[in-house]
């Protein structure tokens, strides 16, 4: 295991169905506590660990709040990350 991961109980995206059996912090390190932002790296979506450490879906309305403003930030770095692996991906 990458030593900046966590293992986390197996789940899946609640947007794409992307299966997880890890988290790696953004901004933290270690194991995700419920109230954790997640972003997914298959489709960027942005969840929220429950407190089992299930994913739930983070509505539009929540994420436009002014202190999540950082974590629109990443969500914007993380799906041109995810673009420019679909661009990579093409050409081979
Ligand atoms: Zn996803």
């Amino acid at each position: 295991m990458d030593p900046d991961t966590a293992d986390v109980p197996e789940d899946r995206c609640p947007v794409c169905g992307a299966r997880s059996v890890c988290v790696q912090g953004l901004t933290t390190m270690g194991t995700p506590k419920s109230g954790d932002f997640s972003l997914c790296s298959t489709c960027g979506s942005v969840s929220r660990f429950g407190p089992q450490l299930d994913r739930r879906p983070v509505g539009a309305d929540e994420l436009e709040r002014d202190e999540h403003a950082e974590l629109r930030k990443l969500q914007i770095f993380v799906r041109l990350h995810i673009l420019m692996r679909n661009l990579r991906g093409r050409r081979s």
